[in-house]
């Protein structure tokens, strides 16, 4: 088997990015995916923070940037990588075999965080979502409630708020971590219902989502609610980064060229220790791990 360049590991916008550059620095690329191209990206209903695209879909926008990673010669593998081994030639293990790379990119994003509160696994799919541009529409003229304060929580609810009858956003804090305009244009919806200062405590219902308990300041209260979705953020997939120097939250450290404590193996995007997780900020990761990881012989 080939030994390519560079591996790259995930298909989101810091992984394809990463395919562009090192395309561009005439490396054989290697752009494995365990789904279909894009990330994060395909679930953000309007991109309104991408340089160029004054508003574009977040399927739009990875569409168009997989259609460059093809131009520029990227191979595309469609496995999930289950382990990254450095060495002399980092090793890229999947379910049908070892690849090998000169140097590795580890692209591969969060993996959503779960409340762990009873009712979440029991109703997981009847009614419990971690995705609403997935599930949505599902819940058309229904109520609905979703859980978390940052970005994607509040732009989920604004984007289920235009199917729902309702939509109670439940933050645990008593204010969102999101931006400000994405918080000013959740408060202009008319059938948005906050609950800052509250936290789920169980999720109810025989055989589908009926309501969630909510507890503030230790006073129980039921809300009567069609569906729930968590958006309370992720975790990078342990596995993916053992070995690693990792922050206290578990996101790999890297230095200033994206390099990681492992030889030849970089990090680029939401999984890296950092402050912004943006597409554009995730872009520009996986630009600098690329031409980092192209300089290796
Ligand atoms: C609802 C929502 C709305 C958002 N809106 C915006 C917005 O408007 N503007 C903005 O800038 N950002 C937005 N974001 C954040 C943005 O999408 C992320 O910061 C960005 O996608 C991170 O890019 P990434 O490439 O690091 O990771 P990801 O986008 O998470 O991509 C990681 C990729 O790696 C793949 N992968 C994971 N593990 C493996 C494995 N073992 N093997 C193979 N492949 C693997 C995954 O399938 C995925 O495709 C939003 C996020 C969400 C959830």
């Amino acid at each position: 088997m080939k030994t390519y360049d560079v591996a790259i590991i995930g298909a989101g916008p810091a992984g394809m990015t990463a395919a562009i550059y090192a395309c561009r620095a005439g490396k054989s690329t290697a752009l494995f995916e365990k789904n279909f191209p894009g990330g994060q990206m395909v679930n953000a209903h309007i991109i309104d923070n991408y340089p160029a695209e004054s508003e574009i879909g977040g399927f739009d926008l990875a569409q168009k940037m997989f259609e460059q990673v093809s131009a520029a010669g990227a191979e595309f593998i469609n496995e999930e990588v289950t382990a990254v081994k450095s060495g002399d030639i980092v090793e890229i293990t999947t379910a049908r075999g070892v690849y090998t790379a000169k140097a590795a990119v580890i692209a591969a994003g969060t993996v959503r965080s779960r409340l762990n509160i009873p009712g979440e696994d029991r109703l997981d799919g009847r009614g419990v979502s971690w995705c609403a541009t997935c599930d949505g529409a599902l819940y058309r003229g229904k109520d609905v409630a979703i859980a978390g304060g940052g970005n994607s929580a509040v732009s989920e609810a604004i984007y289920l708020a235009a199917l729902c009858k309702s939509v109670h956003i439940i933050h645990r804090r008593g204010e969102y971590r999101a931006e400000s305009s994405l918080v000013q244009k959740l408060r202009s919806l008319p059938n948005i219902v906050e609950h800052l200062g509250c936290v789920p405590v169980e999720i109810v219902g025989k055989d589908k989502v009926e309501g969630v308990i909510l507890d503030k300041n230790g006073e129980k209260f039921t809300l009567p609610v069609d569906g729930f979705f968590v958006a309370i953020g992720g975790k990078p997939d342990q596995k993916l980064i053992a070995g690693a120097e990792k922050d206290a939250s578990g996101y790999v450290k890297t230095d200033g060229e994206m390099r990681t404590s492992l030889p030849k193996i970089f990090a680029a995007g939401d999984n890296i220790s950092k402050e912004v997780r943006q597409i554009v900020t995730a872009c520009a990761d996986g630009a600098i791990a690329a031409l980092s990881a192209s300089k290796l012989d």
